[in-house]
């Protein structure tokens, strides 16, 4: 939990067990709609994106999902809470997402957090910290700007080490590949 939504009850907990500090304070639903931003991250990662999730929740169901397909689509824009953000308009045929959670696996970057503040969104919960570009506080904080016209409520931490290892298994799988193909393609010159 960031320090502004930390409630005492889960201050108090973080106290007598440090390792519970980031999953108090969230419900079971709030683990649910993780646990599906997470699946559909996996997504991601099949397509060979970088494997971040995104869902939308308005009045306990998800009225919006995505993930991240920059590469595949050559779209610079196409990232999970995009997409997610997109689907969750039509579905409630409106422009503004009154009331709807947005629950990701990523911190969102700058341009999405733009987008959140757009939208309205009432509360991000994000799973792992973007230490780079992470625009809900850790870099920047556009969610919390008093300088913009809404407030997003920002919880953050759950399920983090899940969300954190599966980009960090994927980056170093990734950099591998680059690596085997460099001396793949330096055997070749070699031999030729
Ligand atoms: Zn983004």
């Amino acid at each position: 939990m960031t320090e502004h939504s930390c409630t005492p009850q889960a201050e108090q907990e973080a106290h007598s067990d440090e390792t519970s500090l980031n999953e108090t304070g969230f419900s079971e639903l709030d683990h649910q709609f993780m646990a599906r931003a997470m699946e559909l991250a996996r997504i991601a990662e099949s397509h060979n994106e970088i494997p971040v999730g995104a869902v939308i929740v308005y009045d306990g169901q998800i009225i919006g999902e995505g993930y991240n397909q920059s590469i595949m689509n050559n779209d610079p824009s196409a990232h999970a809470e995009m997409i997610a953000i997109r689907q969750a308009g039509q579905h409630l045929n409106n422009y503004r997402l009154i009331d709807c959670t947005l629950y990701v696996t990523l911190e969102p970057c700058p341009m999405c957090a733009g987008l959140l503040v757009h939208s309205r969104v009432k509360r991000v919960v994000y799973g792992t910290a973007d230490e780079k570009t992470g625009a809900g506080g850790t870099v920047f904080n556009l969610l919390q700007s008093p300088k913009l016209n809404h407030l997003v409520d920002v919880d953050s931490g759950l399920k983090q080490s899940e969300c954190s290892d599966m980009l960090s298994s994927f980056f170093k799988r990734r950099r591998a590949e680059i690596k085997a193909l460099k001396k793949a393609k330096k055997a070749k010159q070699q031999d030729s």
